[in-house]
């Protein structure tokens, strides 16, 4: 059993007919800490993976449990990031990365001391991701990657013990996607939490994850699965 545990996951889409079998079969346990990759074509799954595990769907058949309980209701001790950088426009990068805190503790967000040390826990990841000094620029401000790396400091800010990534790399240039990969590498060693990463990009997976799975085609499921218990390569 893992920290994040799928067994035996089915879940389809739409009324019975012209139902479309997203997941079928599907088991998956990710230990507590690890990084783990979920690689697979366009459609297998993964997107439908990720809200499981979120407990944003429950599959038809199957248990889902994350920290040892069973998923139901939305997961408050995720983070997410998705492929596109969806910031709030009338908010500032910085009242942006600190929305997840709004959420999880509103009402610790409102004493000022709290928010005066959740400010400052979201500068310095800002600056973590190369974003120093930008909290106070708007979305619009930002360039793609900038709003990425943004994108991943509200994921982080509230130290989720689950961090859920579904391509939050694929749109970016080679450049920005390699210092970004060194980031969260870094992030993952020195906080210790468990991350779920969904890519289409085998060798990502492979610099990133401690243990990456592979799934087939629609159906979706998991047909192999792999630890990377041998040197990583340099990207
Ligand atoms: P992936 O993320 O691997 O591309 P998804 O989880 O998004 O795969 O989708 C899995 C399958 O379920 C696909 O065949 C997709 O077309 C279908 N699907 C996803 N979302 C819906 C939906 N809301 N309604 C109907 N079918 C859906
Ligand atoms: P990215 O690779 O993150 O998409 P760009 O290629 O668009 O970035 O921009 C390259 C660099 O230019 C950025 O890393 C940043 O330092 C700077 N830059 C981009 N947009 C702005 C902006 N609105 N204000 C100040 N500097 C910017």
């Amino acid at each position: 059993t893992g920290f994040v545990d799928l067994r035996n996951v089915r879940l389809s889409y739409g009324a019975s007919a012209d139902a479309t079998l997203a997941l079928d079969g599907l088991t998956m346990a990710v230990k507590k800490g690890e990084f783990a990759a979920v690689v697979g074509p366009s459609g297998c799954g993964k997107s439908t993976l990720m809200k499981l595990a979120t407990g944003l769907m429950t599959p038809q058949q199957g248990t889902v449990e994350v920290a040892g309980k069973e998923v139901a209701g939305p997961v408050s001790i995720a983070g997410m990031a998705f492929q596109n950088p969806s910031m709030l426009p009338w908010r500032t990068t910085l009242q942006n990365v600190m929305l997840p805190l709004e959420i999880v503790q509103p009402h610790r967000a409102r004493l000022s001391r709290e928010r005066d040390a959740y400010v400052r826990k979201a500068e310095d990841l800002l600056a973590v991701v190369g974003l120093k000094g930008f909290g106070a620029k708007f979305p619009w401000q930002l360039s793609g990657g900038m709003q990425q790396r943004a994108n991943l400091c509200r994921a982080l800010v509230h130290d989720p013990a689950l961090l859920m990534l579904d391509e939050p790399f694929g749109a970016l240039d080679a450049f920005t996607r390699e210092e970004l990969w060194q980031v969260m590498r870094d992030l993952h060693a020195e906080k210790g939490f468990t991350t779920i990463l969904v890519t289409h990009d085998l060798r990502e997976a492979v610099f990133l994850a401690d243990r990456v799975f592979v799934m087939s085609a629609r159906p979706g499921k998991v047909i192999v699965e792999r630890e990377i218990d041998f040197p990583r390569p340099r990207p």
